[in-house]
């Protein structure tokens, strides 16, 4: 088979410097001239129906870095092969796409936790979990933007947030290789293009992966006088109920977190804020399935040496399950910045914040904290307390009686940081 395409590959060549009536030579191939063997690749094509058998499918696995203590609790069958690597801490297994279902569902039922494990194209980049996580470079975080803030934070509204988690429920689902899962991102790469209009300085423009449909969303609002220091602002767009293309609407996870994320656009803009610094809004594709989205973007930014100098990342953000208003994840983010992030919240707000811990992999600031960038996250409850809808048919805006109140607090924290980090 391979033989064959190679050939007609060439064949194809041949024509066109035929056809374009240059002095043709047979000079590839070390000299051989291979035109008989091409005719013949052709012909014998030809004898079996006129098409090219199909080309087998790549042998298609994925590589997934979990928690070594996590997979006594899991569906022992999927684990009946030894990892491929390990550490004291972390293993490494093979996988095939389809199991990683199977995986984010058994997580989410011994743990809660969504997804709880990395999942990668290729073993090169899995092995990379084995290491230390470099840490960002100290930095000082300084609260002096009250006027601005204060302009900003009066803007924030709960109606367009009730809007886009409406907008982003009312798909089948939002899963990473349906088609509502790709719909739902071009739906909201057309919402967000129009934030563009009349603002030279902001883009849209998908970012592609190479092991599904699915697109990550990118907002870009330029720095006007250090563009190329950058903020990241964003959440997850797909989402999941049990397996595949189940009905699934993720009102709260994560309909919520896109939501508040649109809305700290919203305010900026309407605001008029021109940042010294860009921030980057970013809806992340295929966060259920081993954070496969913020995955590849957050390694593309590192590749890129981009200077990210903090990662917000909104997951849930509209059940109010606990006691305090916010509750930041204290492990795989950055101390520093959860504590500027409980600042602004004294600072700009009444709300009162907690803490708590959310174990390996449990959303995408992970991805982010892994390639030494500061990233937090700021969560709707404790985490045992947090909505207990999601990953069904029943993740509704109903369940918050169609109001979006508690998520309106994020965006408020999203625009104090937006402007106090960006500046
Ligand atoms: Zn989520």
């Amino acid at each position: 088979m391979r033989m064959i395409n190679c050939f007609l590959a060439a064949a194809v060549c041949l024509g066109s410097a035929a056809s374009a009536g240059a002095s043709y030579t047979p000079d590839f191939d070390n000299g051989v001239d291979v035109r008989l063997a091409i005719q013949a690749a052709i012909e014998s094509a030809a004898s079996a129906g006129g098409l090219l058998p199909a080309v087998p499918a790549p042998q298609r696995t994925v590589w997934v870095s979990m928690e070594k203590s996590d997979v006594g609790a899991l569906d022992g069958a999927l684990f009946k092969r030894a990892p491929v690597a390990q550490n004291k801490r972390v293993a490494i297994y093979e996988f095939e796409p389809a199991d990683l279902d199977s995986l984010a569902d058994g997580m989410y039922r011994a743990f809660r936790r969504d997804p709880g494990y990395f999942a990668h194209d290729t073993l090169e980049a899995a092995l990379e979990d084995l290491k230390a996580p470099p840490a960002p470079p100290s930095r000082a975080y300084t609260i002096d933007q009250g006027p601005r803030v204060a302009q900003l934070l009066a803007l924030v509204k709960e109606e367009p947030i009730v809007a886009a988690i409406s907008r982003l429920s009312s798909f089948k689902n939002r899963y990473y290789t349906s088609a509502t899962g790709v719909d739902a991102s071009k739906w909201l790469q057309q919402e967000w293009a129009r934030f563009a209009a009349n603002r030279p300085d902001i883009s849209v423009a998908p970012f592609k992966h190479a092991a599904f449909a699915q697109e990550s969303v990118i907002l870009t609002m330029r720095g006007t006088t250090e563009p190329e220091k950058v903020i990241v602002i964003g959440g997850h767009l797909d989402c999941v109920a049990g397996y595949g293309d189940n009905p699934a609407p993720g009102a709260d996870d994560n309909a919520s977190g896109v939501a508040v994320t649109h809305e700290i656009i919203r305010t900026l803009v309407e605001g008029g804020f021109r940042p010294a610094k860009t921030i980057k809004f970013i809806a992340f594709a295929a966060e259920e399935v081993g954070l496969r989205g913020s995955g590849d973007v957050a390694a593309a930014f590192n590749k890129g040496n981009v200077a990210v100098e903090g990662m917000l990342n909104l997951d849930m953000a509209n059940y109010k399950g606990s006691a305090l208003d916010i509750y930041f994840v204290s492990d795989n983010t950055s101390a520093a910045q959860n504590a500027f992030l409980g600042r602004l919240l004294d600072t700009y707000t009444e709300y009162k914040w907690g803490s708590f811990k959310c174990g390996y992999g449990c959303s995408d600031h992970a991805s982010w904290t892994k390639n030494g960038y500061a990233a937090s996250l700021p969560f709707e409850s404790l985490f045992n307390e947090h909505n207990p809808f999601i990953h069904k048919a029943t993740d509704l805006l109903l369940q918050t009686g169609g109001r979006a109140e508690h998520a309106f607090k994020f965006a408020r924290l999203g625009v104090a940081y937006a402007v106090e980090l960006a500046k």
